[in-house]
């Protein structure tokens, strides 16, 4: 079985979607939600904001109530049938993520065991045939076929193949049946 390794913030996990919540609730910002997902955030915001998110971000819980992408729970199930399906996450940035990381995987994707879960860093350090990531600087460093999936950060890139919504995915990895 080909191995297949997903990342899960704007992956499996519509992360940006509650950061700009957050913003446009708590910020006091005269960005628009239509600005907000037009770009990457560190290009949007002041650094002093970003400093605050980023302390958002740190704060247990933060992860607990991340919306799943539509689509996403059926396909990767979909995808677990014909894949060896991995989960990486390099949220080594945010310590305090880990265990709400790892409940919410648990909750969302109960069909995937610990087992094919991994916390990393680098993402050089995963052996897999294709990685799905929103990072262009994840896919660089990664020695299988890269897929980026799109996100307001990575917009501009056109160096790998691209996927917008979880039915491009399937669309681009499932037999039809
Ligand atoms: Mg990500």
């Amino acid at each position: 079985m080909l191995r297949l390794t997903l990342d899960v913030d704007d992956v499996l996990a519509d992360t940006h979607e509650k950061l700009v919540n957050i913003v446009l609730n708590d910020f006091g910002t005269t960005l628009t939600e239509k600005e907000l997902y037009s770009r990457a955030l560190r290009e949007l915001l002041h650094p002093k904001q970003l400093t605050k998110l980023h302390r958002i971000i740190n704060t247990p819980g933060f992860f607990t109530d991340i919306n799943v992408k539509k689509g996403a729970v059926e396909t990767v199930y979909k995808l677990s049938k014909f894949y060896e399906i991995y989960i990486a996450t390099a949220c080594m940035e945010f310590p305090n993520s880990f265990k709400d990381k790892f409940d919410w995987l648990h909750k969302n994707f109960p069909f995937i065991p610990w087992t094919n879960i991994v916390f990393c860093g680098y993402k050089s350090i995963i052996n897999s045939d294709y990685l799905i990531d929103d990072h262009v600087r994840n896919l660089v460093a990664f020695k299988g076929e890269g897929i980026l999936f799109s996100a307001p950060h990575n917009l501009n890139d056109h160096t790998f193949r691209r996927v917008s919504s979880w039915n491009d995915v399937s669309e681009l990895f499932l037999p039809i049946v």
